[in-house]
């Protein structure tokens, strides 16, 4: 029976972020243990291990390990990190294969394509010839460095990700053929000259549902093995930064390129009409109030925390409180204040200055008075399939202030806000509320979309601002739409 290793090193880092990445940040796994955290979730890692049993190969785990975005990947923490996967991999007696996890658009400090470099290491020390089929993030920035040292790629098709799962399970199967029947996965890769704007990366909407739609109607030719469509990450200023179009044939460079060009054009040549019209916090605030329609989900573009931002910007919240919103409920990374409030106890009255900490790019602390609520250690379960396929999420020391019959929700960690667990954890219900502010882009529809009375993506300043002439671009390739 072939011995398939999984394994994975996952970071999407956001390069205009000054909070490097180093090893603490990551959580991993190895051996053994990364089975009990990883089996039966809807993450890839969850694909890979049933699809390889379900192809009848032995399954043998080695290291995942994965960050929260932020600022680049330090040296330290990448080379410790390759250096754990490499060495689990040499201890399989006999290894055939690999399916690997990687995000795609990873930087490390001396390695803007850190996930290419993470190829190029595995290729040295396993050799040319070992299959790697490496799964990548929607948000990949692909490198022609990535298609050259995998056999193959498979990129998740769905933003918010909810076919993580599936992907790995297709991976599998891809190593099953490449082994018993002798498949030749050949790949080639189209970048347009462009960034595509986070707003439009909704693969539910247009233009993207088109063109995932024509990738999903080319792998049902027997010849097609994989074709894949990545927006890209625009946070990012590296030389691969962009959407990436890469299709997998069976020994057939010639359809490769030819498919792989018609996706990309499919994208190219309607660009002109993706617009940014977006409203600032002041007017989304009053549209908010005004609506009938609730909860109001006011979507905090330039603080997307899963884009690599601090999760503690107060444009919104200063406009809420300004203009007298109430039933709101705003979440912000602010372990200072966790702790100020476990000091006074719950049940007490409490003035704080929140949020705005971590930088001057997210609007200033904003003054609070209200009452504790409540203290929560911070750990909640997602069941369902949500991006990111996690299922154990903690965002730490966590407390509840109650502003009037508004909320403001203190945590000690940045967290995503992909899983309405977050709040229900605390005894909050979402639906309940008028407003929730999400520090997000396009990710936490999966979860607020089944709740949302009406949303409304605002535009604010930020990490993760939504307009990219908002960045100081000087790696990446150009010309380069919309820069130039
Ligand atoms: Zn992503």
């Amino acid at each position: 029976m072939a011995t398939i290793a999984i394994g994975g090193i996952m970071h999407e880092s956001n390069t205009f972020s000054n909070t490097p990445t180093d090893f603490e940040a990551f959580s991993h796994s190895i051996g053994e243990d990364l089975f009990p955290v990883w089996k039966g979730t809807h993450h890839e890692m969850g694909g890979f291990i049933q699809g390889v049993v379900q192809q009848g190969f032995t399954a043998y785990p080695t290291l995942m390990a994965t960050a929260t975005p932020a600022g680049p990947v330090t040296d330290a923490a990448f080379d410790k990190l390759t250096d754990i996967l490499i060495q689990q991999l040499k201890a399989i007696p006999k290894l055939d294969g690999l399916l690997l996890a990687l995000h795609g658009a990873m930087v490390v400090e001396s390695y803007p394509d850190g996930d290419g470099e993470v190829l190029r290491r595995l290729r040295d020390a396993f050799g040319e010839s070992l299959p790697i089929v490496v799964t990548l993030d929607h948000h990949a920035n692909v490198s022609q460095q990535m298609v050259d040292r995998s056999t193959a790629l498979v990129i998740y098709k769905t933003n918010p990700h909810i076919d993580q799962r599936l992907r790995g399970l297709q991976a599998a199967e891809l190593m099953m053929h490449i082994l018993k029947e002798k498949v030749i996965p050949t790949q080639v890769l189209a970048k347009p000259p462009m960034i595509l704007n986070i707003l439009y990366q909704n693969t539910s909407a247009e233009p993207m549902r088109s063109i995932i739609k024509e990738a999903e109607q080319l792998e049902r030719d027997a010849n097609i093995l994989v074709a894949n469509v990545a927006a890209g990450y625009p946070y990012a200023d590296v030389y691969e930064v962009g959407p990436s179009f890469v299709v997998v044939t069976n020994n057939d460079p010639k359809l490769a390129q030819a498919e792989t060009n018609r996706l990309s054009d499919m994208l190219w040549n309607i660009r002109d009409q993706l617009t940014l019209d977006l409203p600032d916090a002041v007017d989304a605030v009053r549209q908010a109030i005004s609506s009938h329609e609730h909860p109001v989900i006011l979507v905090e573009m330039g603080d997307n925390i899963g884009g690599g931002s601090p999760g503690d910007s107060t444009f919104i919240l200063a406009e809420l409180l300004r203009q007298k919103a109430s039933g709101f409920v705003v979440v912000l990374c602010d372990p200072e204040n966790v702790q100020a409030c476990v000091q006074v106890g719950v049940g007490n009255e409490v003035s704080l200055e929140v949020g705005g900490k971590a930088d001057n790019l997210h609007g200033n602390p904003v003054a609070i008075q209200g009452k504790v609520r409540l203290i929560h250690d911070g750990h909640f379960i997602e069941t369902e399939p949500r991006h990111g396929g996690q299922k154990y999420h903690n965002q730490g020391l966590t407390t509840v202030v109650a502003v009037g019959d508004s909320l403001v929700v203190l945590t000690s960690n940045r967290q995503t806000p992909f899983s309405l667990q977050q709040l229900l954890s605390l005894g909050i219900n979402p639906k309940a509320m008028r407003m929730i502010v999400v520090k997000a882009a396009i990710a936490y529809r999966a979860a607020y979309e089944t709740i949302a009375g009406k949303i409304i993506e605002v535009d604010t300043p930020g990490l993760t601002a939504v307009n990219p002439l908002h960045f100081k671009y000087e790696n990446v390739r150009r010309p380069l739409f919309p820069l130039d």
